[in-house]
């Protein structure tokens, strides 16, 4: 969206803020006795949480906007004054999820943004404009009438937990949204509409690609067989490429004992995701949540000699975490998934050489699905690390080093990275300008130590390799879900899980579809014959629906002259040309990763 510079930003942020408090008076003066649980600002617009007798329907969002307006016209001055805790208590005597936030705040359980471990507050920060009055820290705008009444709109009602825990009370969340102009506000709107309708669960139903179910265990994914198609296309390409890119690919099991986490650390500092253990012979064995350990077992089946270094080995490793039912999202947020994953085992010299590829290789195949926007994240050592910090520091040189070559965009997280090592992430933008985080290169100073990894060096003595973990595309199922919305559903012709679509005009054509899809399958296309007895216009508008790159119609000019009449998706008609000379055009464009 409209990055604007930090001033606007920073009057959107005091903008939506003030907008939320407007809309909870609005919905308190609807509902005197109604709950204020949560309200903050969020990106592109804001939230505020209640408790309320009864559900709110569409009419009531009209409702609030009206009630908000007249707010609004009131311009009424957001004035903040500080109270101690027990002035807080008796002010919102009335409101329990305030008191339970007051308590936490002046106990220091928690800061105002919900956070743990802050230092208790002597007094608490609150704002009133009009007859309303919140507990917060501000900032806001000056006055009410400073909000655009023509640029902010009720967008809708979702369920949420008190403090996002399942088993706290269901509040109503509603989400708004508000702009610095009435413009902005609509090309927003115009935004969220083109959102709903890449929405790759919508195209996964639409498309016949996957489903989800429930009964069958919740954040699982069951790809039907064009979805299936799709996902073996990337992988094929994937697997090429990581040959042709120096790695070696490696098979894993699914599952391992409960040794093998603890001496990797999972059951430390991991035991949340994993799922519980099964019993097998008396031992306790987990289902993998990565792949690491056991790459690191098939290093460790004998001594490893500096000559057979960098060591990279890739899988399409399946993994299962434990996600809270609420946040599983599609595709986007699982249970299970296929991480795309690789680990790389080298000596101190060869590290940037080694990094400067990863980060080449990670954005040539990123290109190659048609993303041209990336942004690097660099994340340093926090303050509780292990591994020697010269090692850090090298690691750091080397990931700076690699952004620098690549002449990739970047900002860089002093001290955000994980114990363990630092990491580059790797952000790219979509057709809807949104951001989404596909690789990961992360630095590891932990396992190597843990499982005592060594090689023997030129000089003969025992070293310690530095291991670097790697996931490309991410996961498969989420790279796919944000091709899915990237493409609308439309794959360029190499992704298309059908490529061409034959038509025949009437049944006496059928032979003759059927004989010209014979050839194109002999040419490895993916093709389809539509030989339904729907009229030919019905059946190329099915084949619009379903996105399928390339039409082909048959009547009886193009079976005299072996020929077909192609059509694109996108409405264009090539005309009449041989069979031999359409199976050239598609294979040249697969060949090329062109759309079309
Ligand atoms: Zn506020
Ligand atoms: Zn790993």
């Amino acid at each position: 969206m409209a990055s604007g510079n930090g001033h606007d930003e920073d009057k959107l942020y005091r903008l939506r803020h003030s907008t939320a408090h407007v809309m909870a008076q609005a919905v308190l003066d609807m509902f005197p006795e109604g709950k204020l649980a949560f309200g903050p600002p969020v990106e592109n617009g804001f939230y505020y949480d209640f408790d309320l007798p009864r559900p709110l329907t569409t009419d009531d969002l009209a409702e609030i906007e009206q009630r908000m307006e007249a707010i609004i016209d009131g311009d009424y001055p957001f004035v903040s004054r500080e109270v101690s805790a027990d002035e807080a208590r008796k002010l919102f005597a009335n409101q329990p999820f305030k008191l339970d936030q007051i308590n936490k705040l002046a106990s220091g359980e928690e800061d105002e943004h919900g956070e743990a471990g802050a230092q208790p507050v002597s007094s608490l920060s609150l704002y009133t404009h009009d007859r309303f009055t919140d507990l917060c820290r501000g900032p806001h705008l000056a006055r009410t009438g400073e909000i655009p009444a023509d640029a902010f709109k009720l967008l809708n009602v979702a369920g949420a937990y008190w403090r996002g825990d399942e088993r706290q009370p269901m509040l109503q969340r509603i989400y708004g949204t508000v702009w610095l102009t009435g413009q902005e506000l609509k090309d927003h709107l115009a935004w969220l509409e083109e959102v709903e309708r890449r929405d790759h669960r919508r195209l996964g139903k639409e498309l016949d690609l996957f489903s989800f179910h429930e009964e069958a265990g919740a954040g699982l994914v069951y790809w039907h067989p064009k979805g299936a198609r799709a996902r073996a296309i990337i992988e094929d390409f994937w697997r090429r490429e990581h040959y042709r890119g120096g790695y070696e690919i490696v098979y894993s099991p699914h599952i391992g004992r409960a040794r093998l986490w603890e001496t990797s650390g999972h059951l430390d500092f991991y035991a949340e995701s994993m799922y519980s253990p099964m019993d097998i012979d008396g031992m306790d064995y987990y289902i993998k949540p990565m792949n690491c350990p056991f790459h690191i077992m098939i290093y460790q089946s004998r001594r490893r000699s500096y000559r057979e270094l960098p060591i990279r080995w890739a899988e399409l490793g399946t993994v299962y975490r434990y996600e809270r039912s609420g946040v599983l999202h599609g595709l986007m947020r699982v249970r299970g998934f296929t991480q795309d994953d690789a680990h790389i085992f080298c000596t101190p010299e060869q590290i940037e050489d080694e990094i400067l590829e990863v980060l080449r290789f990670s954005v040539r195949l990123l290109r190659a699905f048609g993303f041209t926007e990336f942004k690097a994240y660099l994340a340093t050592r926090p303050e509780k690390a292990v591994g020697e910090p010269a090692r850090w520091d090298r690691a750091i040189e080397a990931l700076k080093r690699a952004i620098a070559v690549e002449g990739l965009p970047y900002e860089i997280d002093e001290g955000g990275g994980a114990f363990y090592g630092p990491k580059i992430d790797l952000k790219l933008r979509d057709a809807l300008n949104r951001e989404w985080q596909m690789t990961t290169i992360q630095f590891d100073f932990n396992e190597s130590e843990r499982f005592d990894m060594t090689y023997v060096g030129a000089d003969g003595q025992d070293h310690r390799p530095y291991m670097v973990h790697r996931a490309l595309l991410g996961s498969i199922e989420r790279f796919f879900g944000v091709l899915l919305e990237h493409y609308a559903g439309a794959f360029p012709a190499w992704l298309a899980p059908v490529q061409v679509i034959v038509i025949p005009i009437a049944d006496r054509h059928n032979d003759y579809a059927n004989q010209v899809a014979a050839q194109l399958k002999a040419s490895d296309l993916r093709v389809e014959v539509n030989d339904s007895g729907d009229r030919m216009q019905a059946k190329i508008r099915a084949a619009q629906l379903q996105k399928v790159p390339y039409m082909l119609i048959v009547g009886d000019r193009e079976m005299q002259n072996s020929a077909v009449s192609v059509r694109l998706r996108n409405n264009q008609d090539l005309g009449g040309r041989p069979v031999a000379e359409f199976i050239a055009m598609a294979q040249e464009a697969v060949a090329e990763r062109r759309d079309l």
